[in-house]
């Protein structure tokens, strides 16, 4: 065999991961429903990016879609099914929106009502475009944990947007059985459409951000704007619906355009922005629907003996959630369950639990957690209880003696989830001074169940 061949078959046998793969999702807030040409918008990015090979993941309102239909706007949406469709609620802007609405509710009945409420836009999406929306993001930063059940049951699989809420190491997660790409930090990266001299050093900030994920072995980046933007100087929401305003159809007004050249300018640095990073041999663009196929499943198997980490600490433990973690320590089988509906307390008096009243409330845990697909509030002992959280803790650290000793668990996990609630809800859409801590409790709540997602 000459050496050259020789040489081809040892590349070919190495794995094709041999480079760590960097993967970029693009993706478009597809939203604006009262400007039309917010449509001409749409469609021009589409035909550009299909042009160039890049499939962008169009996020859409479905109230857009109904009047690109009622618009007779075929062209639009042949141009989008070209690319990854994804939903972005149901009207958007008009109040009351997502966390408005699910403030007050607890989990199961929030999910209930997110699904009442945006269960027909996504439908009408399907119906649109002949395929289920690969995934959801809120509306501005209008995000509530009660969706994730909501989404599952409207079969959409993964949460891409950004926002502050909840985020784990600026890379994707999983978290309320959703795989999120969410809150990437550094990892968001855009260039400014409005002003050309910003853009060589973006581009030497983004070839920095290749190069410093494929040191850490591969990731994902992600790059979002919104057709209007290319079109409009102002929200068109903004314009409506500033601080949970709700005027009527006929008052609608529509947001201020760009001229000509200004719109021209957008698109053409949107351009050579992507064309710069489609150039990047380590970069590959990738959509919602592809990277739900190239992370491994959510649970594969079940966290080996060193994992269970829960006396020290309720936290992520490596690839681990610490739900995944407590049902090892139960005996149970690797599978997703929810985090529980509320914050138990523990009211036990003394600090040592007999063992068989122990081992009643680990079976009883366990029935519940079959039953229920989801953690416990509290388990009991006779008619005292102690709080998940503590007795994850005990559990983890009992020694199989006669009695079991009272443990107290750190819920690490919930510094996942953000303290700041004005701030991560201060889209202009809600009411002045809106700050869910509801919200943020549910969330902590729901943290036993986030952990990194993992490349394949
Ligand atoms: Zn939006």
């Amino acid at each position: 065999m000459r050496l050259s061949a020789l040489l081809a078959v040892v590349l070919l046998a190495l794995p094709a991961s041999a480079s760590p793969p960097v993967y970029h999702l693009l993706w478009f807030d597809t939203e604006d429903y009262i400007e039309p040409s917010a449509d001409d918008a749409a469609l021009r990015l589409a035909t550009e990016l299909t042009r160039r090979g890049v499939r962008a993941t169009f996020k859409i309102v479905g109230e857009k879609g109904r009047v690109m239909e009622r618009r007779n706007r075929q062209d639009v949406i042949e141009a989008l099914a070209r690319h990854d469709i994804g939903y972005h609620a149901e009207n958007h802007s008009i109040p009351p929106a997502p966390a408005v609405y699910m403030e007050k509710l607890g989990l199961l009945e929030g999910a209930a009502e997110f699904e009442r409420r945006e269960g027909a836009g996504a439908a009408g999406l399907r119906r649109l475009f002949g395929v289920t929306p690969s995934c959801y993001g809120q509306p501005g930063n209008s995000w509530a944990p009660q969706s994730n059940l909501a989404l599952r049951r409207m079969g959409i699989q993964v949460y891409m947007d950004d926002g502050k809420q909840v985020g784990l190491n600026d890379q994707p997660f999983w978290y309320g059985g959703l795989l999120y790409i969410f809150n990437l930090g550094a990892n968001t990266i855009r260039a400014d459409i409005n002003d050309p001299a910003k853009l060589a050093a973006t581009l030497r900030s983004y070839d920095a951000l290749v190069a410093e994920l494929k040191r850490k072995g591969g990731g994902f980046i992600q790059s979002y704007y919104h057709p209007t933007e290319f079109v409009t100087t102002e929200f068109w929401d903004g314009v409506n619906f500033r601080h949970g305003a709700g005027p009527e159809e006929a008052d609608w007004k529509r947001p201020r355009l760009r001229t000509r050249e200004s719109s021209e300018q957008a698109y053409r640095l949107l351009l050579e922005f992507v064309g710069h990073a489609r150039a990047n041999p380590d970069v590959q663009f990738i959509t919602a629907r592809d990277a739900r196929q190239l992370v491994a499943p959510p649970v594969d198997h079940a966290p080996p003996a060193e994992a269970l980490r829960l006396a020290e600490s309720i936290d992520v433990n490596g690839r681990y959630s610490a739900a995944e973690q407590l049902l090892s320590l139960l005996g149970m089988p690797p599978r997703y369950v929810d985090g529980p509906t509320q914050r138990g307390e523990t009211v036990f008096t003394g600090n040592e639990i007999a063992r068989p009243a122990f081992d009643r409330a680990r079976a009883d845990a366990r029935d519940f957690i079959e039953r229920e697909k989801r953690l416990p509030i509290h388990v009991w002992i006779g008619s005292q209880r102690i709080s998940l959280a503590d007795f994850a803790a005990t559990l983890a650290a009992d020694t199989g003696g006669a009695t079991v000793r009272l443990h107290h668990g750190r819920l690490d996990v919930e510094n996942h989830i953000t303290r700041d609630a004005a701030g991560a809800y201060n889209w202009v859409i809600h009411p002045k001074g809106f700050a869910p801590e509801a919200l943020l409790e549910q969330a902590r709540l729901q943290a036993w169940t986030l952990k990194p997602a993992r490349l394949r």
